[in-house]
């Protein structure tokens, strides 16, 4: 059994912290405190690429016979056109690898394989790009699954409070789940320790919502109505990225809804968007299902075919939200 002195814990919160790092650092850089709204997609790609490439090769060279499926591969980089964004990327992942090469980072990126296996990692180099590019919340996620259940989660989130009392306190936070050890919270330093559990409201009318940003990535509108037919009041957290999952597992707010958006409703989950979330909010005392009520089903593929929608709640509201889900 995994526990936090596992080889498999420490590779893995070094990994995540080292590409959060290179993410602020292009954040830093590249964008500067603003927000890019019109189509420089850049430094995302810049800082997504460098992102997996750490995390793939640090994974890679302490769990040789791991599987590791991550988002990105390096087709496109590798294209003469694109030589300008590779020789970039490589310079920032020399900040934490100062031996990499051009070549070096994109074998690095490409150890991503594209089906599962007993055992695999899963890599989101980084989670919520659309918060990344505007400033707003981004995470790096990272999962080891082994025979469908996800072991070891970990959620790096460079951007969010880590106080929940003070939204404009100190930001940068790491979430960790253990399978059967709970969930804590660290800060990217390593410090300041928090054992997470989730929120203890009973009554729905008390509980907060949180749900995507991007109205292409989940229907507000039902999301909305659902609310009213619950009565809750308090507005709905928007967030992008699985730090809504941290959110759940801090007691911040009591659920997560992601009804498929009326944009793309047969759009099927990916797992690298869900592992490292999932098992934050269970081992933090929530339960995570789709929103027919089903398990979450990592031992199937990449995408999530068996799923559809995503709900999370602190546990004792859970039966009331799917009950209110049928309309
Ligand atoms: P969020 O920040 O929670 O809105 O989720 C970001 C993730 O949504 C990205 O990593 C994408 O993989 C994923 N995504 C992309 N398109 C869709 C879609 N149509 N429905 C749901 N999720 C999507
Ligand atoms: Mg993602």
């Amino acid at each position: 059994m995994i526990d936090h002195h596992s080889p498999e814990v420490i590779t893995a919160i070094q990994a995540t912290v080292k590409a959060s790092e290179l993410c602020q650092k292009i954040r830093k850089d590249l964008i500067g405190g603003e927000s890019i709204l019109k189509s420089d997609r850049s430094p995302v790609t810049i800082a997504d690429y460098g992102s997996q490439a750490i995390l793939c090769k640090l994974i890679r060279e302490k769990f040789p016979d791991d599987t590791i499926v991550a988002e990105e591969d390096a087709k496109e980089l590798k294209r003469p056109v694109h030589s300008n964004i590779l020789e970039q990327v490589t310079h920032y992942v020399r900040a934490f690898i100062p031996t990499a090469s051009s070549k070096d980072v994109c074998s690095w990126i490409d150890f991503s394989s594209n089906s599962i296996a007993e055992r695999f990692w899963t890599v989101d180099p980084i989670d919520g790009t659309k918060g990344f590019l505007r400033a707003d919340q981004y995470a790096i996620a990272l999962a080891l699954v082994e025979k469908g259940v996800v072991k070891l989660g970990i959620l790096a989130c460079p951007n969010l409070y880590a106080d929940i009392h003070q939204p404009s306190g100190e930001r940068g936070c790491l979430f960790i789940a253990l399978k059967g050890r709970g969930s804590i919270q660290i800060d990217l330093k390593g410090v300041n320790k928090r054992t997470l559990s989730v929120s203890k409201i009973r009554n729905p009318s008390e509980a907060t919502m949180t749900e995507s940003v991007e109205p292409d990535h989940a229907d507000h509108l039902f999301h909305q109505r659902l609310a009213e037919k619950l009565n809750i009041s308090k507005p709905s957290l928007r967030m992008d990225s699985q730090a809504k999952y941290g959110a759940v597992a801090r007691g911040e707010v009591t659920l997560y809804l992601r009804v498929p958006s009326p944009s793309e409703p047969g759009y099927k989950e990916k797992i690298w968007d869900h592992a490292a979330g999932s098992i934050i909010a269970e081992e933090a005392g929530g339960k995570v299902t789709d929103i027919l009520g089903r398990p979450l089903d990592f031992s199937y593929g990449i995408k999530m075919e068996k799923n559809h929608g995503v709900l999370v709640t602190n546990g004792i509201l859970h039966e009331i939200v799917l009950e209110a889900l049928k309309m």
